[in-house]
């Protein structure tokens, strides 16, 4: 879907399909370079982080392998809380391998924070953040990320992978909604 599909809902966009390309090729053009000769794990977050992880991986010069987490973090409505439970845990072994935990978008960090120490604790000979988008004044926790798209406001956006309610997913952009969608 294009802007077209859903100029109704929409408040503004934010990255335009072009621009989102754009940044995944220069992480991607990162990604290679760092590391040169080896070969990567990307985990993919279920279920926002399927474009991105897509895309990323046809972008890489480098061998990937793919594998996929899905998280629910227990909380109060739309606030996480930084306690995690795994819905569906990864197929791989992680020993040995050069894991890149690959993020739609880092909102408090809270559950990618318990994700990366998780992921940690299964003995990979590496392990690095990748997400498109930030939002630096939502940060709960201190927490290094290697590769950044996008530093945002501290609004709640849809497309690329980001849902409302489910919905918007498909959107080859990223924006905001217009308030009578949600209100
Ligand atoms: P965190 O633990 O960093 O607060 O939670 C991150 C998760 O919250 C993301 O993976 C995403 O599912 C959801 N989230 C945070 N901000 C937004 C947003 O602006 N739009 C959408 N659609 N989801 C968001
Ligand atoms: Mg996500
Ligand atoms: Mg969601």
């Amino acid at each position: 879907m294009d802007s077209s599909d859903v100029q109704d809902d929409l408040e503004h966009v934010l990255y335009t399909k072009d621009q989102i390309q754009q940044k995944i090729a220069e992480l991607a053009a990162e990604i290679d370079r760092d590391y040169a000769g080896r070969d990567i794990l990307l985990v993919g977050v279920l279920k926002g982080a399927v474009m991105v992880v897509a895309d990323i991986a046809r972008a890489l010069h480098s061998h990937v392998a793919m594998d996929w987490m899905a998280v629910s973090s227990y909380g109060s409505g739309t606030q996480s809380s930084g306690v995690v439970r795994i819905l569906k845990d990864l197929d791989t072994d992680l020993t040995g391998k050069h894991v890149l935990i690959v993020e739609d978008i880092i909102d408090s960090g809270l559950t990618l924070s318990w994700l990366k120490s998780n992921l940690a604790s299964r003995g990979p000979a590496s392990i690095e953040i990748c997400t498109l988008l930030r939002k630096p004044d939502a940060a709960k926790v201190e927490l290094p990320v290697k590769y950044v798209g996008f530093d945002i406001p501290n609004e709640f956006v849809i497309g690329y992978g980001l849902d409302f309610a489910e919905k918007y997913r498909n959107l080859d952009f990223i924006g905001t909604l217009a308030p009578h969608v949600y209100q």
